[in-house]
């Protein structure tokens, strides 16, 4: 990793909270345990005026930003000199997969490295310290993703934990390669603890046949648990009707998962499913049915959506061109209408499947506000939390315990207890224009998530190592360090 942290720190001060008085600023201390440097928040306090000055920024500090479902191996094919004969001529998901599906031909570990750690050092500096990543398993790349991976987890581990997803994004269960790409999947998930390989992952409507693809989702229950892994599907991503045969898959998910009895054979295990775009077909009734199912029968199911991808590929089947209609999750509601678990993830950057957008989170928030018509405050805040605290929780990684606030909004505010991930947004001019003058601050969650400042106002604390923003002055009177 290029970019070096700070040393741990001890205290951060002066910072504002969201959803506190946006007058008050606070103290927040870190505390380590013997032996260990994963910084956790041990208190939060009103500021102690000793340690200010009256010229200290005092920037707003949210909990980090989360990748919940990002493909760190496909990442900026786009920019990759050697793929330039790849671009998109029709910009066809048919044409997506063929020219990936190339692309992996000339994967080199030095190449995936290479844009592994663009991904990497955009997501870090937009505020993300932990990301759910892909790499993908087959007869085309072998283990060759998975290895760079691997190299990519431990590199960057002091700033990012990555959280690594066994992948197949091809036939497991159809097509001449199926028997091999299986292989491949089984031989890498028996030689990495879940550690290293956290994440079991497939692609089931990639396969030729229903019935293949209602094998591919079974096998793959079946290796999750007996491995103990989370299970990580992209499923439904087309906007067949609902009541058109084959049924949505995500029936067959669920059943498998209580026909196998996930809940009680696993403690902390969770299931991700993925684009799921014919899902925002359903009515009614069919969002009560899945609610029901879920809920009654505690399964641990997290929704994601992923807009970019979705709204950029996602279209109607048999469509002559006559309508182009867009799907994607819709998230908000997902949650407030039906208590279900949703989240929304950047999923791809710079290559056919998503060629526009960044792997800033809050970027993706933003779209969000257009995308569900989430216009309220509380709408802005609920975004947050779903490129927050919410994705984190839906990876599986251990989240709060002890709230210092309990009469106010929980998701988008700091707690004592939690690890010491956070993003500071300081008040930056990055316009270079206004001088003198007083640059436009950010002062709540939903300003932020409105229009997100630049990646040059932004601090990182990563488990209690800092990363600074690029612009900003002043920012070295809000820490003090472990000696
Ligand atoms: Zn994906």
């Amino acid at each position: 990793m290029a970019h070096q942290l700070t040393a741990p720190v001890k205290t951060i001060h002066g910072v504002k909270l969201a959803t506190t008085d946006p007058e008050s600023t606070w103290d927040i201390t870190i505390e380590y345990h013997p032996g260990s440097l994963q910084g956790i928040i041990s208190s939060i306090d009103p500021s102690n005026s000793s340690f200010s000055t009256v010229s200290s920024p005092s920037p707003l500090a949210l909990p980090a930003l989360v990748h919940p479902h990002v493909h760190l191996d496909k990442a900026y094919i786009h920019n990759s000199p050697s793929c330039s004969h790849l671009l998109p001529s029709t910009g066809s998901f048919q044409e997506a997969l063929t020219t990936t599906t190339a692309a992996k031909g000339s994967f080199t570990k030095p190449d995936l490295l290479k844009r592994g750690e663009w991904l990497l050092a955009d997501s870090v500096a937009s505020g993300v310290t932990a990301m759910r990543a892909f790499v993908e398993v087959d007869h085309t790349v072998q283990h060759t993703c998975l290895d760079a991976g691997i190299t990519l987890k431990q590199r960057w581990h002091e700033a990012c934990n990555i959280q690594l997803v066994c992948f197949a994004q091809d036939p497991i269960f159809s097509t001449e390669h199926g028997d091999e790409n299986r292989r491949q999947i089984e031989d890498a998930i028996r030689d990495h603890g879940s550690d290293e390989l956290a994440v079991l992952g497939t692609t089931p409507y990639v396969e030729t046949s229903t019935e293949a693809s209602k094998r591919n989702i079974e096998w793959a229950v079946d290796l999750a648990l007996q491995h103990d892994r989370h299970l990580d599907f992209h499923l439904d991503y087309n906007l067949a009707h609902p009541e058109e045969e084959p049924a949505p898959l995500v029936w067959h998910v669920l059943r498998t998962l209580r026909a196998r009895g996930w809940t009680s054979r696993t403690t902390n295990k969770r299931i991700m499913l993925g684009h799921c775009t014919r899902l925002s077909l359903f009515i009614k009734e069919d969002w009560g049915r899945l609610a029901h199912e879920i809920l009654d029968n505690d399964l641990p199911v997290n929704f994601v959506g992923l807009p970019t991808s979705d709204l950029y590929m996602a279209a109607a089947p048999n469509d002559p061109g006559k309508s182009n209609p867009r799907g994607t999750l819709p998230i908000p509601s997902m949650i407030k209408n039906h208590s279900l678990d949703a989240v929304i993830g950047v999923n791809n950057v710079g290559n056919a499947f998503t060629p526009w957008g960044s792997a800033d989170p809050l970027s993706l928030a933003c779209l969000g506000v257009g995308v569900y018509q989430a216009g309220t405050v509380s709408d802005a805040e609920l975004l947050y939390e779903c490129i927050s605290t919410r994705a984190r929780a839906a990876i599986g990684l251990a989240s709060s315990n002890f709230d210092p606030f309990p009469d106010s909004k929980p998701g988008v505010r700091l707690k004592c207890g939690d690890c010491a991930d956070l993003l500071l947004l300081y008040d930056v001019d990055d316009t270079g224009l206004m001088g003198a003058g007083e640059a436009r601050a950010r002062k709540s969650v939903a300003e932020v998530v409105w229009d997100p400042p630049a990646r040059t106002s932004r601090a990182v604390v990563s488990r209690g190592r800092a990363k600074m923003p690029a612009l900003t002055k002043g920012y070295e009177t809000t820490f003090r360090y472990i000696k």
